[in-house]
């Protein structure tokens, strides 16, 4: 295959089938057989945000004056995640391609508090649990900061143990809501109390909770608080391009106030157009990504996705229940799109080998070794396929594990 641009260019009608041939290759996730990275919440869905990207493919929401419409829809969609997240009045947030450029927002917004506010000039640190995204540390290794990651307890963030952790140069501590390897929603409150006691930034890690949660709560589930109800959360990432079912591109970041999120601003001062100022990292701005967002957000409405993550939980119930009767047992109590589950005799990722000839494409967990779901509402119609190929790999796990090796 040669690799050089084409001399000539190929007309679309060739392409077309060309891609289509390429992606033969992909994991089947219209099948519901993908248990990560895509979020599945069926056709409609995918062709309101199809069109919807389409239609502003072009734009930029980087000339907000250029195009009033992103800058709109922008504002609809932040005001909708902070209507979701008990925010109190003045709450504020934007719009960023995803939750690593969300987070990266939130510590550099932190941080530059931090020094005009509380005087942090010199070294800085983050105090997270070990659960935590390394979106962290890959925002800690850009701005010079230490992060300081600490053992869970029972999969949740160690509260003493972080407490212990933290000293005169630390920034922020981090909860989630909930943590992407074990789906469960950290102790905020309790996170909250230590952050206001200690004086430090807690952010909410919600990336995966943000556009899930509040709909589980409504459809009569009992979630602790996580959110700005809590007094020491400053700030909260939510990705729409998760269980928001936006296209890829778009994440929330959201401030207790304008004061705070003004801190967020880059202002790289003087060049020859004049200064750049910026809300956020990105200059050029996927408009399709905004308006996808603005659309699936519309399209569905509370009652959408209360059913959309109604359906989520039942695929979970589902499989939980599954999975402890082929003798896994479950990691924590997971309230919302996320399973994680382990066998006591059972190498888990011998299962994964099997479960992956098999079609399906998932995570798995190495500390401890055990099988990981992200669910999507696609998921409630797989369910029992995934637990009749569970119960069969569980089965060939068995045999190859403990048949003599010889037998004669
Ligand atoms: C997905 C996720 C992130 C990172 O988001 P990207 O959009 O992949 O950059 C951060 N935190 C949690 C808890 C997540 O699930």
């Amino acid at each position: 295959m040669s690799s050089a641009l084409p001399e000539r260019g190929a007309p679309w009608s060739e392409l077309e089938p060309r891609m289509r041939e390429l992606a033969k290759g992909d994991v089947k996730w219209r099948d519901g057989r993908t248990g990560m990275y895509i979020f599945n919440a069926g056709e409609d869905v995918a062709r309101v945000k199809k069109e919807a990207y389409a239609m502003f493919c072009e734009e930029n929401g980087l000339g907000p004056a250029a195009f009033p419409s992103l800058a709109q829809m922008e504002r609809e969609v932040v005001a909708a995640g902070i209507s979701l997240l008990n925010a109190p009045p003045g709450a504020a947030g934007a719009m960023s391609s995803g939750g690593t450029d969300s987070i990266f927002l939130a510590v550099k917004t932190a941080r530059d508090h931090a020094r005009a506010k509380r005087g942090l000039t010199g070294a800085l640190n983050i105090v997270a649990p070990a659960s935590a995204h390394p979106a962290f540390d890959k925002a800690c290794m850009t701005m010079d900061i230490e992060m300081r990651r600490i053992p869970t307890k029972d999969y949740l963030a160690d509260v003493a143990a972080m407490e212990s952790a933290i000293d005169a140069n630390t920034l922020m501590i981090v909860g989630s809501a909930p943590c992407f390897p074990y789906g469960l929603i950290d102790p905020i409150e309790a996170l909250g109390e230590l952050a206001e006691r200690k004086r430090v930034w807690l952010h909410v890690d919600a990336c995966v909770g943000a556009y899930i949660a509040p709909f589980v709560r409504m459809n009569g589930v009992d979630l602790p608080a996580f959110d700005f109800s809590v007094p020491g959360v400053w700030s909260i990432s939510g990705d729409l391009h998760k269980y928001g079912y936006a296209s890829k591109g778009a994440s929330t970041v959201f401030f207790r106030s304008e004061a705070l999120k003004d801190f967020m601003q880059f202002d790289a001062g003087p060049w020859p157009l004049g200064r750049m100022i910026t809300p956020t990292l990105a200059g050029t701005r996927p408009g399709g990504a905004i308006a996808a967002a603005w659309a699936v957000m519309n399209f569905l409405g509370v009652e959408g996705y209360k059913r959309k993550q109604g359906e989520v939980t039942q695929a979970r119930e589902k499989i939980e229940a599954g999975v402890r009767k082929l003798g896994f047992s479950v990691l924590g109590k997971p309230q919302l799109g996320i399973v994680s589950f382990a066998h006591p005799e059972i190498d888990a990722l011998r299962i994964y080998a099997q479960m992956h000839k098999r079609g399906w494409f998932t995570a798995a967990l190495v500390d401890p070794r055990a099988l990981h779901l992200m669910l999507s509402p696609k998921h409630n119609e797989v369910a029992h396929e995934y637990l009749a190929d569970l119960e069969a790999s569980v089965g060939a796990v068995t045999e190859e594990q403990f048949a003599p090796k010889y037998a004669g």
